[in-house]
């Protein structure tokens, strides 16, 4: 299987490099990215993930050109999602008859952006747990553990998914085959809408939402408008969204998320697929969903005026 990463950051290295350190001889495996130094320090001196205090350096093929990996069986996208339509469509040189495109990104909306350049009987859609921080080019540090899911855009459990898990488990990545992947996309947006827009413009960390009355009444609120969104378009959500995303918050409480750290560091955030893509999804449905489009639009007017 050949299988080709776009997006050599946090994630993609992380991907990357155990996929790579795990490859069996007719096996191969590239890192693609636009940033340079980051190929050029992968191609130099390996790829360096450091866990728990402890580093070890991985081999791996990696280019700022998608066309010199040839084509691929696999392609695992881990741009940001205001990245996703010209990263696809730099991947395209990829695409045979039975290349399988395959995201692992945050956020909603990414599926939709790549099938409008990808058949969607080639894209495969994943939620993962894990957790990776960019340390420097060529260096990344695995930050946290979590289970990773995958599945058909119809939910059948089909060979090609079967294989890719496969691959996923042998590289130590646990993983499992969603017959519901959408279900656990929206479970996983639910999170996000609910802490980081909250979290990154209190400049709170992820724990101390819960502590204030008037964080949590906020909280809630998101998760109740993206939930009544998941509703009205047929996504059946399990057991009890709200507490979920408060003991995630519980769990995570010295954390400042990621679109936190992106506002702190005058970055670009995910704001377009998280609340804002509830905003947009309302919107079709003919809803209003006031305190998504309020933070939404505070986020997005924070990261204009930087
Ligand atoms: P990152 O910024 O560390 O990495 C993204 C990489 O994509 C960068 O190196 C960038 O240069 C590269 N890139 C941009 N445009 C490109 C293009 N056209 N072609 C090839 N490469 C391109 O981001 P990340 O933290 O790895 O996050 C990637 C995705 O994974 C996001 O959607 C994020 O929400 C999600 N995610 C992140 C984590 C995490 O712990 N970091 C966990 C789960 C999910």
């Amino acid at each position: 299987m050949k299988t080709v990463v776009i997006g050599a950051g946090a994630m993609g290295g992380l991907f990357g490099g155990l996929l790579a350190s795990s490859l069996s001889s007719d096996d191969e495996l590239w890192l693609v990215d636009v940033w340079k130094e980051q190929v050029d320090a992968i191609r130099a001196r390996g790829l360096a993930i450091e866990e728990q205090g402890q580093e070890r350096t991985i081999s791996v093929r990696a280019t700022t050109n998608a066309a010199t990996a040839g084509k691929a069986d696999l392609v695992i996208l881990f741009v940001k999602a205001y990245h996703t339509e010209k990263a696809i469509s730099d991947a395209l040189v990829l695409e045979r008859d039975n290349t399988v495109f395959l995201t692992l990104q945050n956020g909603l909306g990414n599926e939709e952006v790549i099938c409008r350049q990808v058949h969607p009987g080639k894209v495969l859609l994943g939620v993962t747990n894990q957790a990776a921080t960019l340390l420097g080019p060529g260096r990344i540090r695995h930050a946290g553990q979590g289970k990773t899911f995958i599945g058909e855009l119809d939910g059948r459990t089909t060979v090609r998914v079967k294989e890719i898990a496969g691959r996923f488990q042998k590289a130590g990545i646990e993983t499992e085959i969603s017959l519901n992947i959408q279900r656990l996309v929206w479970e996983k947006l639910l999170i996000n809408v609910g802490i980081n827009p909250l979290a990154a413009v209190t400049g709170l960390k992820n724990g101390q939402l819960l502590d204030h009355p008037e964080t949590l009444m906020l909280m809630e609120a998101l998760i109740m408008e993206a939930m009544e969104v998941a509703r009205r378009k047929g996504i059946l959500l399990e057991g009890d969204p709200v507490g979920k995303v408060k003991a995630v918050a519980e769990a995570t409480r010295l954390n400042r998320c990621s679109m936190g750290q992106d506002l702190d560091h005058k970055r670009r955030t995910e704001i377009d697929v998280m609340n804002g893509a509830i905003v947009r999804e309302a919107e079709r449905l003919g809803m209003t969903v006031p305190y998504n489009r309020m933070i939404t639009n505070l986020v997005r007017v924070i990261e204009k005026t930087y």
